[in-house]
């Protein structure tokens, strides 16, 4: 049935869109799922490759006094001799460096004469980190601060911690900045090299969102345990490198030492402590590089902050929703360029935001800006699906009322083709042309009726013949549509039989009538002579109820659901009586215009009765 049909289609247009939303929720927790996170953060190791202005960031006030392979071929095993460190760091100390940083737990006695050299060498430092560390817990004994021995403590300004926090993919990007078991808290051994160096042991203030060391700010927030992001300055060898051995031989232009920071530690790769970063190679990265990196990023300020998890989630819903309007803003014309400058512009986006600083979760955002595309162009695709069947439809059912139409006007335009013949003919008497002239004249009337209602439908169709509303006296509209038609009744012998309530309605007369009028020449087309049509108007607060009823041959229920559609006539009646099928839809179209319903009760050989329901306040 033709009314059901885009009922069915907002159906399905709603389901459509449901399934869609659905599916972009799926996406979004994916681009929340764990491999989603794992290309967010190789993403991010790219852009930090990327990111050419690093290893002009790396600080040259450091400088890594390294125990590599070569200081332990010549002087290991390892650990190396205490007292050949000593001998090392006093030639170094010699140069007066600024701040010295040892990565090396000292928690454990060597013998007493080394021991004792290397804390003297300690004390010619002015500024000595040492480093400490939480032992590996054991089931029945909590884990506690491997420190270093006393005379070593005792000539350090601070002990920092050098745990490293791999990701979950082995890759080591963050540091945690603070590291505590139940009784003591660490700083990290990077961050006491910063405070030493700059002279802000003492003052620490922190807050939720990041610890400040005198002016120094280091945004590490509580919510994530004051996880830093490490800004690698370049893959190891960035900082400036010294072995140990080549102090021992006298090699080493003692001067470099001078006024820097040197970290010592071991680089040996026989000594295994070799960190994964985003600049890895498959070696790793030596620890005293990474805090290296560590000293550096804070040094510079150069940090890097994830965007909130609150954001990320936000970002990512914000994208789905930017594409899911695409599907319906100017009918989907902007979908295509969309999507594809999202898929260009993240990685633009993701890169700016990081030379400022910002970690994007790149990865999570093509995930939803690829995903949503492919889920918007979907439901786009059935969508413009839907249109195109609809349209078809649409041009058959057009092409059909064209053919009922130019059936329609064939019928008189032959009558007039052979009438216009004969009246040129002289032998036709006089009295003859005179009928010949009427009958043009009454099937051209005919024709331009045809053409008229053809047009009328359409246009009312298309909204395009606008209601002059106002309002009207609804039983005066009714008595002059059966003023109009008694001349036809009368020619059948018809009584028209008028029951009309007073009753105001907003709508536009000239229509209404128009309609009724309609309704009354069916009845009286379709009634026996000497029957009688009856035309009733009663009302309620809300609605005016208008009702033609004949006496007629009534219509077949399966005919019933039809006679409103455009140029549809009943079959009993196709041929026998003139008409053209328009006007009840016409009655319909204008009804419904008015936000009002036309009804049909009928029964074969009884009659029929067509009724109006007309809204008595405008509803739109
Ligand atoms: P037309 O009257 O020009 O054929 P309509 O759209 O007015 O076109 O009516 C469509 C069909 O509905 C008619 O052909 C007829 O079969 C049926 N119909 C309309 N009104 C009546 C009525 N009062 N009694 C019986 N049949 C009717």
């Amino acid at each position: 049935m033709k009314s059901t049909r885009p009922m069915q289609g907002l159906k399905r247009m709603l389901l459509i869109s449901i399934g869609g939303l659905l599916a972009l929720v799926v996406l979004i927790f994916l681009a929340w799922s764990g491999l989603a996170q794992h290309g967010n953060a190789a993403a991010a190791d790219m852009l930090l490759r990327l990111d050419h202005r690093s290893p002009a960031l790396a600080s040259k006030n450091v400088i890594l006094l390294a125990i590599d392979d070569e200081t332990v071929s010549r002087y290991g095993p390892l650990p190396i001799d205490r007292a050949l460190l000593a001998e090392a760091l006093k030639r170094v100390a010699t140069a007066k460096p600024s701040v010295l940083v040892v990565d090396m737990l000292l928690s454990e006695r060597t013998t007493p004469t080394a021991d004792a050299s290397l804390a003297g060498a300690l004390s010619r430092f002015p500024t000595v980190v040492l480093a400490t560390a939480l032992e590996i817990p054991t089931h029945d004994k909590q884990s506690e601060w491997l420190k270093p021995l006393p005379e070593f403590e005792s000539r350090a300004l601070a002990l920092g911690h050098v745990h490293i926090e791999p990701d979950p993919d082995g890759v080591t990007r963050t540091l945690l900045l603070a590291k505590s078991n139940s009784d003591q808290r660490y700083w990290a051994l990077g961050f006491e090299a910063f405070r030493a160096r700059m002279g802000v042991q003492s003052s620490l203030i922190e807050s939720a969102n990041a610890v400040q060391a005198g002016t120094y700010r280091v945004p590490a927030r509580t919510f994530n345990d004051r996880l830093l992001w490490i800004h690698y300055a370049g893959p190891e060898g960035t900082f400036q490198h010294v072995n140990v051995a080549s102090v021992l031989d006298h090699r080493a232009q003692l001067s470099i030492f001078s006024g820097k920071i040197v970290i010592l530690g071991v680089t040996a790769l026989g000594a295994g402590d070799r960190i994964f970063t985003p600049f890895s190679t498959g070696l790793g990265m030596s620890g005293i590089e990474i805090h290296a990196n560590i000293f550096n990023t804070l040094a510079t300020g150069a940090y890097l902050i994830p965007l909130s998890p609150m954001a990320e989630l936000f970002s990512v819903f914000a994208i789905a929703a930017l594409i899911a309007a695409a599907v319906w803003w100017r009918q989907g014309r902007f979908l295509i360029p969309i999507a594809i400058t999202g898929v260009f512009l993240i990685p633009v986006l993701s890169y700016v935001l990081f030379r400022r600083g910002v970690i994007v979760p790149a990865a999570s955002w093509i995930v939803v800006q690829i995903g949503a595309s492919l889920i918007a162009f979907l439901v786009h695709t059935l969508f413009v699906r839907r249109r195109l069947l609809e349209a078809i439809v649409g041009k058959q059912d057009y092409a059909f009322r064209l053919q009922a139409v130019a059936h329609e006007i064939r019928t008189p335009l032959t009558a007039i083709h052979a009438s216009s013949q004969l009246i040129t003919d002289v032998d036709v008497p006089e009295c003859k042309k005179e009928e010949i002239a009427e009958r043009i004249h009454r099937e051209s009337g005919r024709l331009a009726g045809v053409m008229t209602a053809f047009l009328d439908v359409e246009r009312i169709a298309a909204g395009v013949l606008k209601l002059k509303r106002q309002q009207i006296d609804l039983a005066q509209v009714a008595a002059d549509a059966a003023d109009r038609a008694a001349l036809l009744a009368q020619k059948r012998n018809i009584a028209i039989k008028q029951d009309l309530d007073p009753v105001t309605v907003p709508a536009d007369g000239e229509l209404l009538q128009f309609a009724i009028y309609n309704l009354l020449v069916n009845a009286i087309k379709f009634s026996p002579e000497s029957s009688s049509v009856h035309i009733t108007l009663r009302s309620d607060k809300k609605s005016a109820r208008l009702s033609v009823i004949d006496e007629g041959c009534g219509i077949e229920p399966v005919e019933q659901k039809h006679i409103f559609e455009r140029f549809y006539r009943a079959r009993q009646h196709n041929g026998a009586q003139p008409g053209s099928g328009v006007g009840l839809a016409l009655v319909k179209e204008i009804v419904t215009q008015h936000g009002g319903s036309v009804e049909v009760a009928s029964e074969p050989g009884k009659g029929s009765s067509f009724i109006v329901l007309l809204p008595r306040e405008v509803t739109e």
